[in-house]
């Protein structure tokens, strides 16, 4: 049951009249709202349009959206092979990791555990972070990647094998990953490049020289690492005693990205958004080495 209207009846009208006014105003203030927020794109014009029962049908789709222009592929043929050094399970099987194994010029073991930052981030993990993200530029610029290990739960492989992975594959360039475990004191990175060894290194030494340059200025660049003050000579050495260089066939370099044992490089490695640099910086020294 409706209660009764106890306005005087010469009133009502002009409530009921007020009532809609009222409405009306609502309804057109929700109409501005709607259109004047950030968002208020012809989609919510279209719907408030439709509130206000003024809908006209929308323009039809196109059956199928433009064609995306494809992304260069500057390295679209080539090979590269990407080691990262260490392994999670090194440390845990000594005597698989300490066997000795020819290095062309001498014998070494054929691993090591490799290094870790006073926090306990590893460096086999740091590692293989750098080498997947790495792998994903390469492969984004045409690049085929062979990798030397994609987990970091198993052992080794030993040093000799990793060369090998690469010279197999018949890579163009080859870079091996790794972060150093220098004096606490020491920042920066740099770039280790083999030292002519003949009958060994002597057919890739100039070759690994030119792709350390271009590592060295891009990883530099990408990540506003310092060279290192610690060893080698401005961000970059020559060693003679690394089996993974001593008998790869093909050029190659090892970059140490940073010191683990320094507070500072440590705080920088343990980032992501660092580690996305990192690689970035790595591929792009790549892609000038192979493009020239
Ligand atoms: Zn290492």
């Amino acid at each position: 049951m409706t209660p009764p209207d106890a306005r005087p009846r010469h009133l009502r009208p002009l409530v009921a009249g007020a009532a809609l006014t009222i409405l009306a105003l609502t309804a057109i203030a929700a109409w501005v709202a709607v259109a004047s927020q950030p968002g208020g794109d012809s989609h919510s014009l279209q719907m408030s349009a439709r509130v206000m029962g003024h809908d006209r049908p929308a323009a039809p789709e196109p059956a199928t959206s433009p064609a995306r222009t494809p992304l260069p592929q500057p390295l679209a043929g080539k090979v590269v092979a990407v080691d990262p050094g260490h392994n999670g399970g090194n440390a845990s099987h000594p005597a698989e990791i300490n066997r000795s194994v020819n290095i062309g010029n001498g014998r070494k073991a054929c691993d090591t555990a490799g290094a870790e930052t006073a926090d306990g981030y590893t460096e086999s993990a740091y590692n293989l972070d750098v080498g997947l993200r790495l792998r994903r530029l390469l492969n984004e610029m045409g690049a085929k990647v062979v990798m030397t290990r994609t987990t970091d739960t198993g052992v080794g492989p030993c040093i000799n094998k990793r060369a090998q992975i690469g010279n197999r594959s018949h890579a163009e360039a080859a870079i091996s990953i790794h972060a150093d475990g220098g004096p606490t004191s020491g920042r920066g990175f740099h770039v280790i490049y083999p030292a002519v060894i003949p009958g060994l290194t002597d057919d890739i030494a100039t070759a690994s020289k030119q792709l350390a340059l271009a590592v060295r200025a891009a990883y530099q660049q990408g990540t506003h690492m310092p060279r290192a003050n610690y060893v080698g000579h401005n961000g970059l050495d020559r060693r003679g005693d690394l089996g993974g260089l001593n008998l790869s066939d093909v050029p190659k370099v090892f970059i140490e990205t940073g010191n683990m044992n320094n507070p500072s490089d440590a705080a920088h490695l343990e980032r992501a958004s660092f580690r996305q640099r990192a690689a970035k910086g790595i591929a792009s020294g790549i892609e000038r080495y192979l493009t020239g």
